[in-house]
């Protein structure tokens, strides 16, 4: 399909981000939704490479609160969109071996509970009994939600590309978009490898790389590409299928079922900022021992596929969501730092509330706009993986 001279809406990038927000504004009626993604098959940054995890268990209510409206979205998904997303509830466990953590998670949990998410509060016995194949030395409590658990990305992906479609969207592969023009303080075009398109709105879905389409009007979006690894193991007869997506919070390390087998991964502290994307072999053999040694069956199994993604890491790892008050017309929607698949759907539904209606209002989205780093408003949030 030919790049088209005009729209009402264009949309920097084809992963959940991007996809989610063309349907939501699909659905909600916007007419000529555009959707631009260089690459030739959507979902193949980010989203493609992650561990497709969904949890309730965050550190601030702001990030409880979108799992709340984003996790029941996944639930309808194939209700509404007609795509299976092959949900599994097996629930995060998170295991606590510093005092440091247990404090900070206990009153995580008191949080989490408030806001109505089901989280439990678990001593090293009932861990035990959870997980028996997780080696549990120095582990002092845990934290688990049965509601937690796992989709696929691809998939999610995919059904909203379909849906949008469905509505009168147009989402096209294989146009990168170089510029973006602005006149007198607003969005008046965007500029691809295939020509110029008339458009009043723009929305930054650009991942990892929203940092650099932020450059495109001139505005600092503050987001940091991360490489982060995983590595998934051939079958593993002993694993159930019920078996939990545990985190050991303080190294980083988590792992979960994947097909007959494990998938894992476990963040670098070190890693510099880069788009860098190839493996780091001397990394995964740091990853791999700590894995082996709190999953010990795991020395069982050969290696069957392993990948390198980028985590897209904002300043106080909440996203970057909203209308960019410094050029009318420019929307961001990045910056979710290693946790945004889950919190796809809802923020694509917020960010579409906020272009359409101006200003989101299935929950309020105002403490996540771009202004926060300007104005030192920063949120933090304890519970990164
Ligand atoms: C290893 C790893 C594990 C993860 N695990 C989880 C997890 O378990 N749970 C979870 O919720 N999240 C997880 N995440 C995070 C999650 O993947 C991201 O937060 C989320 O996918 C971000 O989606 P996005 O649409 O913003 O970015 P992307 O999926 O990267 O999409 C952005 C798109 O924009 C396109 N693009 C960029 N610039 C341009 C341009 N100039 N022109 C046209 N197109 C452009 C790119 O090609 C890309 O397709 C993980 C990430 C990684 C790397």
């Amino acid at each position: 399909m030919d790049v088209p001279k005009t729209a009402d809406v264009v949309i920097i990038g084809g992963g959940v981000m991007g996809t989610s927000t063309a349907y939501h504004l699909a659905l909600k009626g916007c007419p000529n939704v555009l959707l631009l993604e260089r690459e030739s098959f959507f979902g193949m940054q980010a989203t493609g490479r992650c561990a497709g995890g969904i949890r309730h268990q965050f550190g601030t209510e702001i990030n409880v609160r979108i799992s709340l409206l984003s996790l029941p979205m996944l639930d309808r998904f194939e209700e509404e969109l007609g795509q299976p997303i092959d949900l599994r509830y097996c629930g995060y466990l998170f295991l606590l071996t510093t005092d440091q953590d247990v404090a900070a998670f206990r009153q995580q949990v008191d949080m989490q509970q408030r806001l109505g998410a089901q989280t439990e509060w678990l001593q090293p016995a009932q861990i035990a009994d959870l997980a028996p194949l997780v080696n549990l030395d120095g582990v002092l409590a845990g934290t688990f939600n049965a509601h937690d658990g796992l989709a696929d990305p691809n998939s999610v992906v995919q059904g909203y590309v379909s849906g949008a479609r469905r509505l009168g969207a147009r989402l096209l592969n294989d146009v990168d978009v170089t510029g973006i023009r602005v006149e007198g303080g607003k969005v008046q075009g965007v500029i691809t490898d295939q020509g110029e398109i008339a458009v009043p709105v723009v929305v930054n879905a650009a991942g990892p790389w929203a940092g650099v389409v932020g450059e495109m009007v001139g505005v600092p979006i503050p987001v940091a590409p991360v490489r982060r690894q995983i590595a998934v193991t051939g079958p593993i007869p002993q694993v159930p299928p019920d078996f939990p997506f545990v985190i050991d919070f303080a190294t980083g390390l988590y792992f979960h079922r994947e097909g007959q087998g494990i998938l894992t991964g476990m963040a670098n502290p070190d890693q510099p900022v880069s788009f860098d994307q190839s493996m780091d072999m001397e990394w995964e053999l740091v990853h791999l021992e700590e894995a082996m040694q709190r999953l010990p069956i795991l020395e069982q199994a050969g290696l069957a596929s392993r990948w390198a993604g980028l985590y897209e890491v904002s300043p106080d790892a909440h996203p970057i969501l909203g209308r960019v008050s410094e050029v009318d017309g420019f929307y961001c929607i990045g910056g979710f730092s290693g946790h945004g698949f889950q919190h796809g759907p809802a923020c694509g539904l917020l960010l579409a509330e906020e272009i359409l209606d101006g200003a989101a209002h299935s929950l309020d989205i105002t403490p996540l706009h771009n202004e926060r780093f300007r104005e030192g408003k920063l949120i933090v949030e304890y519970n990164v993986v």
